[in-house]
C-alpha cells in the first residue's frame, strides 16, 4: 500500500534576527528539521511532542498552509510541495484542518451555517438549498441539532464549537485531516467525546488523520501508529502498541512517564504518579549539539553530545533515533 502523505526530509527555516541593538546577529530558527514521515491511507498518526516542539508547523507544513524551505510532500503520489496557489486549490479540497482552539477558529459574526458553508463557497460552490442542505445534515453527523444553524459561535460550549469546527473541516469530503491539538483547550470530560467523534467520522467517511498533541495520553485511544518529535526532529515512530509497550528513546519513556494520572487511559491501569521531564526545552535557535535531547537525557553518553544518532528501525516499523539502539 502506497502513502496518502509522504514528507521527504521537509524543512522549516526561519531567519530571525537576535541579539541587542549593537551585536545584533541573523539566526536560523529551525522549527522542522529533515523530516520523513509516511501517513498510510485510513490511518491516524499521532504526533506528539512538548510545546514548541514543531509538530503545529509539521502539521501545517504537510499541508501547504505554510511553504516548506527544504525537502518534498508528495500527496496520492503528486509532489505538492511547489505547486502555485491555484493549482493548489483542487488539492486543498483533500486536505483540511481542524484548529486547536474552538474559541478562536470561528468568526463570531458569521452564523455556524455560514461558517461551515464558507469553505463549499470559497470553492465555487452557490449558497442554495442543496449547500445548505449539506450543512445541516453535517451537523447531525457530528451531534449538533439542525437549529444550531441560525446561531452564533459564543452561544455554544468549546466541546460544541469544536464540533462545529470539524463539520466545517468535512464539508468539501476531505481524505486527509490535520487535528493540531484538537481536544487540549476542552476539559478532560469532554475531550473523550471529541476524541470519540473523530474516530467514529475516520471510520464514516474514510478519513487519514494526522492527530497532534503534546500528550501520549490523548493520542493513545485513537492512533493507529504514534511519532514523538523534539526540537523539530521525529526521533521515534512504531506502531502504538509498540510504542507504549516498549519505547526506545529516552524521550518517548519520559513523556509516558508524565501522562497526566487522572487521564482516563490510565484509570483503567490503576493510578500512577505523573513525572515531569527534567529540565526545559531547549531553544531551536540554539539547539543542543549531536543529540537535541542530551540535556535532558539519563542516558547520556558522551558520543551524544558530538554525534546526532541516525534513524535506525531495530524492529520491523519500530525508527529510532538514539545511540542506545543505533
Ligand atoms: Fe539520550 Fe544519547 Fe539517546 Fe540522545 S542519543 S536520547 S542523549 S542516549
Amino acid at each position: 500500500m502506497k502513502p496518502l502523505l509522504e514528507a521527504i526530509a521537509v524543512s522549516k527555516h526561519y531567519e530571525v534576527q537576535a541579539g541587542g541593538f549593537l551585536r545584533r546577529q541573523a539566526l536560523t530558527l529551525r522549527a522542522v528539521d529533515e523530516v520523513d514521515l509516511a501517513i498510510m491511507p485510513g490511518e491516524t498518526l499521532g504526533l506528539v511532542g512538548e510545546s514548541g516542539c514543531g509538530k503545529s508547523t509539521l502539521g501545517r507544513l504537510l499541508i501547504r498552509l505554510i511553504p516548506a524551505t527544504g525537502g518534498n510532500i508528495l500527496f496520492d503520489n503528486a509532489d505538492i510541495t511547489q505547486l502555485s496557489p491555484k493549482e493548489m486549490r483542487s488539492v486543498r479540497r483533500g486536505m483540511q484542518i481542524v484548529f486547536q482552539d474552538p474559541y478562536g477558529a470561528l468568526n463570531p459574526r458569521m452564523t455556524v451555517e455560514d461558517i461551515i458553508m464558507e469553505p463549499l463557497l470559497i470553492h465555487g460552490a452557490r449558497a442554495n438549498a442543496a449547500a445548505r442542505k449539506q450543512v445541516a445534515d453535517l451537523l447531525g453527523v457530528v451531534g449538533l441539532p439542525a437549529r444550531a444553524r441560525e446561531r452564533f459561535p459564543h452561544e455554544f460550549s468549546g466541546g460544541q464549537r469544536q464540533r462545529i469546527g470539524i463539520a466545517r473541516a468535512l464539508v468539501l469530503k476531505p481524505r486527509f485531516v490535520v487535528c493540531d491539538e484538537p481536544v487540549s483547550a476542552l476539559d478532560v470530560s469532554v475531550q473523550a467525546q471529541i476524541v470519540n467523534l473523530l474516530g467514529d467520522l475516520q471510520q464514516e467517511f474514510g478519513l487519514t488523520y494526522l492527530f497532534i498533541a503534546h500528550d501520549l495520553g490523548v493520542v493513545k485511544h485513537i492512533s493507529t501508529r504514534v511519532a514523538v518529535m523534539y526540537l523539530g526532529k521525529i526521533v521515534e515512530i512504531a506502531e502504538k502498541r509498540a510504542l507504549y509497550d516498549a519505547p526506545l528513546h529516552p524521550y518517548t519513556q519520559a513523556l509516558i512517564a508524565a501522562v497526566p494520572a487522572s487521564h482516563p487511559s490510565q484509570r483503567s491501569r490503576g493510578r500512577r504518579e505523573r513525572q515531569r521531564i527534567a529540565g526545559d526545552i531547549p531553544s531551536a535557535l540554539h539547539p543542543p549539539s549531536g543529540c537535541r535531547f542530551h540535556t535532558r537525557c539519563p542516558h547520556v553518553m558522551p558520543i551524544c553530545r558530538e554525534q546526532a544518532p541516525a534513524m535506525t528501525e531495530p524492529q520491523p516499523g519500530h525508527r529510532v533515533a538514539c545511540h542506545l539502539t543505533g
